[in-house]
C-alpha cells in the first residue's frame, strides 16, 4: 500500500488528539506530521485555577513532544498559507505536501480590537495573564472586580463564569470580600448552551452575590482600566479588570480558500469535512452548524471528541473501508463554582430544536472529576481515550446522570 502523509496543522488539543489516535492505528506504515510554532504545550482549562493559586505554571504545561505517542513526526514551524489545491501548507520550515490534512489551529486572539484592553485588562486566556491576574488577587486590596468578555464567540463559553466564581470566592476566604461583576454582550451566560442552561447559571452567579450584566458590549476602556464604557451607553467603575479578548480566525485559516465570511472553516457536522476533498478542520478553527442558525461552540471537548472522530475515517478510507464515525453533537463540562464544588453540563448540541443541556447541581465529585481530566490529559500516557471513558462512565453512573460518551 502506498504510503500516505497525514499532515496536521496545530499541535494543541484538537491536533495532540488526532496524532495520537492516528498514530497509534498506524504503527508507522504511514507518515503522520503534526506542525505547530510551540515547544510546549499548556491546558488552558487548568488556567482558572493558576488564577487562584491552586496551579503553577510549570504544573500545567509539558513539552509538546511528551504527549505525542511514538510516530508521530513533530515540526516546530509557523505555518504561513494553506494550498488546498495543490495539497500544500507553507511553513516557516519550508513546503509541506500532504494527503490528508487536518487543520485545528485554534482562534487566535485579537485584544486590540478594544482600545485600552491591551494596556490594561488582564487577559484570562493566555498563560502569562492567568499569572498576573493571580500575582494581582494576592496583593488586592480595591472593591471591584470586573469579568469582562469582549465579544462572541470566545472559546470555552463557561470560562468567564468560573472565573468569576473562583475569584469571589478566592477574596472572600482571604478576608478581603469583594464586588465581582460579569459584563457581556450576551443576552444570558452561556446562549450557546440554551436559555434553560444560561438562566441556571444565572440564578447561581445571583446565589453567590455576582452581579451579572447582559447586553453590556464594551466599545473602549478608559486609559486608567478604571473604567469600562458600553454600546449602550452605560460606563462602569471598576478596580480590577479581568477581560476575554476578541476571538479570531487564524490568519492562515482566513486566507486559506477554505474559510466562511467571518474567517472560520465551514465543515460537514458528522464527518468534519471541509469542501475541498481529504481536508478537515476540528476544533476552534471550524465552523459547525447547528439549528436556529447557530454555530457549535468552540470548545476543547469537542475538538478532542471531532479529531477521534476525523481519525477514524482517514484510517477507515487509507483501508478502503467505509467508515460510520459521525460527531453526534455530544458535549459536556465542569463549571468551576469555588469552594472545591463544580457544577456540570452535558447534553446534545445538535438536537433539532437547538441544544439540549442540563446543568447537574455543584457538588465536590464533579471538581474532582475536572481535576482527574486534567491529570489524565497531561500524563506521558495520556490522552488516552480507554482510560478516560471507563473513570466518566463509572463517575457518571455514580451520580445516576447520563454522559454522551460515545464517541470519546
Ligand atoms: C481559560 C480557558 C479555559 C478553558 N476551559 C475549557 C474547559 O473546561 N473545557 C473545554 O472543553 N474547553 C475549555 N477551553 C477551550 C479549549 O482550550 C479550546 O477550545 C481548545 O484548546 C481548542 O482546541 P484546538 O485544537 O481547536 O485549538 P488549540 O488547542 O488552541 O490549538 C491550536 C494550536 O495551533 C497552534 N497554532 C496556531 N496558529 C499557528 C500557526 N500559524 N503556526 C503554527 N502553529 C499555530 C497554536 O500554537 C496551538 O498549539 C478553555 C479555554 C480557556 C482559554
Amino acid at each position: 500500500m502506498e504510503r500516505k502523509t497525514i499532515l496536521i496543522l496545530g499541535g494543541g488539543i484538537g491536533g495532540q488528539a488526532a496524532a495520537n489516535a492516528l498514530a497509534l492505528h498506524f504503527g508507522g506504515r504511514h507518515r503522520v506530521v503534526l506542525v505547530d510554532r510551540q515547544r510546549k504545550f499548556a491546558f488552558a482549562p487548568s488556567f482558572l485555577w493558576l488564577i487562584v493559586g491552586k496551579r503553577n505554571p510549570r504544573d500545567i504545561q509539558r513539552p509538546l513532544a511528551a504527549l505525542l505517542r511514538k510516530g508521530v513526526e513533530l515540526v516546530q514551524a509557523d505555518i504561513l498559507m494553506i494550498d488546498p489545491a495543490k495539497k500544500e501548507v507553507k511553513t516557516s520550515a519550508g513546503p509541506m505536501s500532504f494527503d490528508y490534512l487536518i487543520v485545528s489551529l485554534g482562534a487566535d486572539l485579537a485584544p486590540e480590537k478594544v482600545p485600552g484592553f491591551e494596556e490594561t485588562a488582564l487577559n484570562l486566556y493566555t498563560l502569562e495573564g492567568s499569572s498576573r491576574i493571580r500575582e494581582s488577587l494576592e496583593t488586592f486590596s480595591g472593591r471591584k472586580v470586573a469579568v469582562l468578555i469582549v465579544s462572541s464567540p470566545f472559546k470555552c463559553p463557561a470560562a468567564p463564569y468560573e472565573a468569576a466564581f473562583l475569584i469571589q470566592d478566592f477574596l472572600k476566604t482571604r478576608g478581603k470580600p469583594a464586588e465581582v461583576s460579569v459584563f457581556t454582550p450576551e443576552p444570558f451566560p452561556m446562549p450557546t448552551a440554551g436559555q434553560k442552561v444560561g438562566e441556571a447559571l444565572k440564578g447561581l452567579l445571583e446565589s453567590k452575590g455576582i452581579r451579572f450584566y447582559p447586553n453590556h458590549k464594551v466599545t473602549r476602556i478608559e486609559p486608567d482600566g478604571k473604567n469600562l464604557v458600553f454600546e449602550n451607553g452605560k460606563s462602569e467603575a471598576c478596580d480590577l479588570l479581568i477581560g476575554v479578548p476578541a476571538h479570531q480566525a487564524p490568519k492562515a485559516v482566513r486566507d486559506s480558500g477554505l474559510a466562511n465570511e467571518a474567517g472560520w472553516i465551514p465543515v460537514d457536522p458528522g464527518t468534519l469535512a471541509a469542501k475541498h476533498e481529504g481536508i478537515y478542520a476540528i476544533g476552534d478553527a471550524a465552523a459547525v452548524p447547528i439549528a436556529g442558525g447557530k454555530a457549535l461552540p468552540k470548545a476543547g471537548i469537542f475538538a478532542h471528541i471531532q479529531a477521534e472522530v476525523v481519525a477514524a475515517n482517514i484510517l477507515a478510507d487509507i483501508e478502503g473501508r467505509a467508515s460510520g464515525a459521525r460527531f453526534d453533537g455530544g458535549g459536556w463540562c465542569a463549571i468551576e463554582m469555588g469552594n472545591g464544588a463544580a457544577a456540570f453540563g452535558s447534553g446534545d448540541f445538535y438536537a433539532e430544536g437547538g441544544p439540549a443541556m442540563t446543568l447537574h447541581k455543584p457538588t465536590r465529585s464533579w471538581h474532582w472529576g475536572k481535576a482527574l481530566f486534567e491529570k489524565w490529559w497531561l500524563s506521558p500516557f495520556g490522552p488516552r481515550r480507554e482510560a478516560l471513558r471507563l473513570a466518566l462512565n463509572l463517575g457518571a453512573k455514580a451520580k445516576g446522570v447520563s454522559v454522551s460518551l460515545r464517541r470519546l
